[in-house]
């Protein structure tokens, strides 16, 4: 938990990706911020890394999805369900469930093919679909969120968290290098950022470590988390490629990893 309440404690739950990985969870990561608990992204296996760090499901607010890919949002049905069954009534607090526009068509779809096995009371499931064309923002009571599409999906989005007390925290999701993140995380305490493959590898639509350090040299943030990390990263010298355009404080992304977020 977060020293002070209004403090953020980042926790990176999966740092991999679609890639079958005992050493990289699916993508995940969890924030603790004004006593709410978030998820950011719930690739496959995302429930059973969080009970590693002693939180249920149960626990958690709210959820945000960067994009619709399978390993950003497969763990959603199985948490839903597991919401569900064997007893409804384990959950009493609401689960909202922020994505960018399309989520409710994305969710109608799922009940399509799921039913009532996903169903869960309105009372409880809240959804919230926010702007994929320009910034959006919303104010909750433990913190407030800014969001700002980026370059992969149509509904792709990165969001910036900040706390009651000035605290910030951009998660990029997946993007290519765009202005957009760059203006989003401005001055941010941290930037979680995708550095999907290594520099030599790079392909439209994901970071490099050299691309990912840009991004965040130009927006000026206080540290940088790189993730989202394919197999060929941990072949490669991913810090090297990042320092070539990044000099600020670096940090490498492993599963179940803690950064503290305080003045
Ligand atoms: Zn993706
Ligand atoms: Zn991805």
């Amino acid at each position: 938990m977060p020293s002070e309440i209004s403090d953020i404690t980042v926790t990176i739950l999966g740092s991999g990706t679609c890639v079958p990985s005992l050493k990289r969870s699916s993508c995940s990561a969890m924030m603790d911020v004004g006593g709410a608990k978030l998820l950011f992204d719930t690739g496959p296996g995302t429930m059973r890394q969080l009970l590693k760090t002693n939180t249920t499901i149960f626990d958690i607010d709210y959820v945000f999805y960067s994009h619709f890919h399978p390993d950003h949002t497969a763990e959603f049905v199985p948490l839903l369900f597991a919401t569900k069954y064997p007893n409804v009534n384990q959950r009493r607090k609401s689960l909202t469930i922020i994505a960018g526009r399309g989520f409710f068509d994305f969710y109608k779809k799922l009940k399509n093919v799921y039913g009532r096995w996903i169903e869960i009371a309105p009372g409880i499931l809240k959804l919230e679909e926010f702007e994929t064309k320009e910034r959006d923002h919303r104010d909750f009571k433990a913190f407030s969120v800014a969001s700002m599409p980026v370059e992969h999906n149509e509904e792709s989005l990165a969001f910036r968290i900040m706390s009651t007390n000035g605290l910030s925290v951009v998660y990029s999701g997946d993007t290519d290098y765009c202005e957009s993140l760059i203006k989003l995380s401005h001055d941010a305490d941290i930037l979680i950022c995708e550095s999907a493959l290594p520099n030599e590898l790079r392909v439209n639509g994901h970071l490099t470590p050299s691309l990912a350090g840009e991004i965040a040299d130009r927006a000026g943030v206080k540290k940088l988390v790189l993730t989202h990390f394919y197999p060929e990263c941990d072949q490669v010298d991913i810090e090297a490629q990042c320092r070539k355009t990044y000099s600020g404080p670096l940090i490498l992304a492993e599963d179940l990893m803690r950064i503290n977020v305080s003045h």
